[in-house]
């Protein structure tokens, strides 16, 4: 079966890594000449909406899917025209707007921090007296990793600040007052059939994710699954989808949805009996879904601007290494280092080693 893929990055690059044992052919659109999805699957050079590019990708593919859900209405209809997309165009639209998400978030009963719309200087006025200070104003569109963000602590700063977002649409959200960021990484194949990952804990710094630990037995793994399942079933979903999620104190609050493979999923490579990479493949071919059970206990770190000793990292017993063949610059994900061990605490020990030997970003 022939695979196209919207963007060649390292989600990209892994799920081409998972192709391949598959028997897949995978071949990727991306502007970059180095689109690090090339070590494993044909690049076709173009902007992400030249129509050209698109119509041969989709034409040489059985199945289309995306690495990234910022992709404009246009494209995703462009590619359903010529080829079987997955995950469904609806749900990229839903993903890429933080009103529609929240909506449905709100339709299907999965609750959220308290929000209100705002589209111009006066909404965030009334939306500001309406869920209080500290609140986060966000952009409705385009924001990702903590961007297109700006927290506001006391009224004076809500003046300009909706202009200091560029004037666009944006949401305004209660600060919520976590005890943990989670995420729940769930496959749902074209069958209906659904299984989950347990769930993972993150940390981010500067807005980035920097580690996430699988928690197998979180005693909130099954309220997430619950939150997931209305939302795969909603969008007659089909692929890997990751839900973002805060836990305060009993409460279990959506932040937001991606309708791909996803960062907090990348300890699955070694961690789970089947990855999220292979295991969205599967979803979108029709094939049998995996097991999504971990093996033992797992953790990742990303590797984030600059690269560590790759020596020590091998040396630390459990680790291993994913190095996307990125250029280092500052800010951006470069690779990640994943970890296994049986016990608990010998993960923590050898997690400790690692996060040693990475270099500090914020
Ligand atoms: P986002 O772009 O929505 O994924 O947000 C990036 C990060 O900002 C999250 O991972 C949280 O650490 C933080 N954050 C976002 N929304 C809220 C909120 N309503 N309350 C507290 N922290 C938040």
């Amino acid at each position: 079966m022939r695979v196209g893929i919207l963007g060649g990055g390292q989600l990209a690059r892994m799920m081409a890594l998972a192709g391949a044992p598959l028997g897949l052919r995978l071949s990727f659109v991306d502007p970059a000449p180095d689109a690090c999805a090339g070590v494993a699957a044909t690049p076709i050079c173009a902007p992400y909406d030249d129509p050209a590019a698109l119509d041969r990708l989709a034409d040489g593919s059985d199945l289309v899917t995306f690495e990234f859900e910022n992709v404009p209405a246009a494209v995703a209809a462009r590619l359903a025209d010529h080829a079987t997309v997955y995950p469904p165009p609806r749900a990229l639209a839903v993903g890429q707007d933080r009103l529609h998400e929240k909506r449905l978030f709100g339709e299907l009963g999965i609750a959220t921090a308290p929000y209100r719309n705002v589209e111009s200087a006066g909404d965030l006025l009334r939306a500001a007296e309406e869920i209080g200070l500290p609140a986060l104003l966000k952009t409705r569109t385009q924001g990702y990793d903590g961007k297109g963000q700006r927290m506001l602590h006391r009224p004076e700063e809500l003046a300009g600040a909706w202009e200091g977002q560029g004037g666009v649409p944006c949401l305004l959200e209660g600060l919520v007052p976590f005890e943990r960021e989670v995420s729940l990484v769930a496959v749902r194949g074209r069958d209906g059939e659904v299984r989950y990952y347990p769930l993972c804990e993150n940390t981010h710094r500067g807005g980035i994710l920097y580690r996430t630990l699988a928690r197998p037995g979180d005693p909130l793994q099954e309220a997430a699954e619950s939150y997931a399942r209305r939302l795969l079933e909603a969008l007659d979903y089909v692929g890997v989808i990751a839900l973002e999620l805060f836990v305060a104190g009993e409460r279990l609050l959506a932040n937001e949805f991606a309708p791909r493979v996803h960062n907090t999923g990348h300890w699955t490579i070694e961690g789970a009996v089947t990855s999220q990479f292979e295991n969205h493949l599967r979803a979108i071919c029709g094939l049998p879904l995996g097991d999504a059970a971990p093996r033992g206990h797992a953790a990742m770190l990303n590797l984030i601007g600059e690269l560590p000793d790759t020596a020590a990292i091998l040396a630390i017993p459990g680790a291993h290494l994913h190095l996307y063949g990125k250029a280092p610059r500052p800010g951006r994900k470069i690779g990640h280092i994943s970890l296994q061990a049986e016990d608990a605490a010998v993960l923590q020990k050898n997690l400790n080693r690692a996060e040693a030997l990475v270099p500090i970003f914020y």
